[in-house]
């Protein structure tokens, strides 16, 4: 039965030295371990032995299963070590290969301008209103000023969802929602997309952007305005712009009138920017008409206001001299990275 251990043991050891992957290790463990294994086996056998043989067999039987448990271990750490090994030398990275730049994409010059007008007008105790892009004709119109038969009606084409719902042509209404809900003071910006029908050229977009402003508080006068709006225009377009209010009118402000500022470009020689004059138009403002007031339900002989509107398009387009407005709109990268 020694003879029988010390065979089993040369035998199993030879195998494991030539075994070469981990499907072929498991097979030997099974072939000498096993329940059914050639070790287990002997061991079984164990019972025909005397009772002298049986302990100095036992010691030998433990020493042999202990030996090749030992060198399935050791086989098992090499297999994998040469696995590792095989896998890593696939996967090798070529170092010298160029590598792939990450795109990281930038605000849209809208988005741009958008935030840096709203930066300063916060900075000035103003805050952010919003309201409907499909709006009431009532809020769009109506309440401010701009009856049924107003010709200002005509002169804006508007897409009507029906007859008493359009697609807002202005941001003017959300000056009446916010009167509506708010007492004064009232020191509000409503940015936001504005619709006309108007078919797409250089200068016309069926949709745009619009900044609307409104104060309403006891005292607010002229003077009011033109300090705002000055402030504002030399914070937008740098500190040596000066500005010129020009009479105008708008049904929902009365006196009204339209802001020039000096050419950024030109400084007010006259250039290409400012077609030679030296000014560029950048909006319309005027003091809240009294029954503007009124419709936002603020009584007009104890508060004033005033309110200005917009259009983002414009002031970007004059900033960085962009001849079509369509730009904005066709999401051509090789045009928004140069914001
Ligand atoms: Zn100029």
């Amino acid at each position: 039965m020694r003879e029988k251990l010390q065979q089993i043991k040369e035998e199993a050891l030879l195998k494991l030295k030539e075994c070469q992957n981990s499907q072929m290790l498991d097979e030997l463990r099974v072939k000498y371990l096993g329940k059914k294994g050639e070790l287990t086996t002997i061991l079984r056998g164990m019972g025909q032995l005397s009772p002298e043989e049986r302990p100095t067999v036992g010691k030998i039987a433990n020493e042999v299963r202990e030996e090749i448990e030992a060198a399935i271990e050791e086989t098992l750490k090499q297999i994998k070590q040469r696995e590792k090994n095989l896998r890593l030398s696939m996967e090798t990275i070529d170092v010298t290969m160029p590598g792939r730049a990450n795109r990281i994409g930038g605000l849209h010059p809208l988005t741009k301008a958008l935030d840096e007008i709203k930066e300063i007008f916060i900075g000035m105790g103003f805050s952010i209103a919003e309201g409907p892009e499909v709006e009431l004709d009532y809020y769009n119109f109506e309440a401010l000023n701009i009856p049924k038969n107003h010709p200002a009606r005509d002169e804006q084409d508007t897409f009507y969802i029906n007859q008493n719902v359009v697609l807002r042509t202005q941001t003017s209404p959300v000056q009446i929602r916010v009167m509506e809900n708010k007492k004064p003071p009232i020191r509000i910006i409503a940015p936001g997309r504005v619709y006309r029908s108007d078919t797409a050229d250089a200068t016309h977009s069926p949709i745009f952007h619009q900044v609307e402003g409104l104060v309403v508080d006891k005292g607010i006068t002229m003077a009011s305005l033109k300090g705002t709006l000055d402030a504002f225009a030399k914070r937008m377009f740098g500190e040596k712009t000066r500005t010129k209010f020009r009479p105008h009118h708008f049904p929902f402000t009365e006196p009204s009138a339209e802001v020039d500022v000096s050419c950024f470009v030109c400084g007010g020689t006259g250039c290409r920017v400012c077609k030679g004059s030296g000014w560029i138009e950048i909006l319309g403002c005027g003091m809240v008409h009294p029954d503007v007031l009124r419709a936002g339900g603020i009584d007009p002989e104890v508060y004033s206001g005033f309110a200005f509107g917009l259009g983002l398009e414009r002031i970007v387009m004059i900033k960085y001299g962009i001849d079509d407005i369509r730009l904005f709109y066709e999401n051509d990268v090789r045009f928004l990275k140069q914001f």
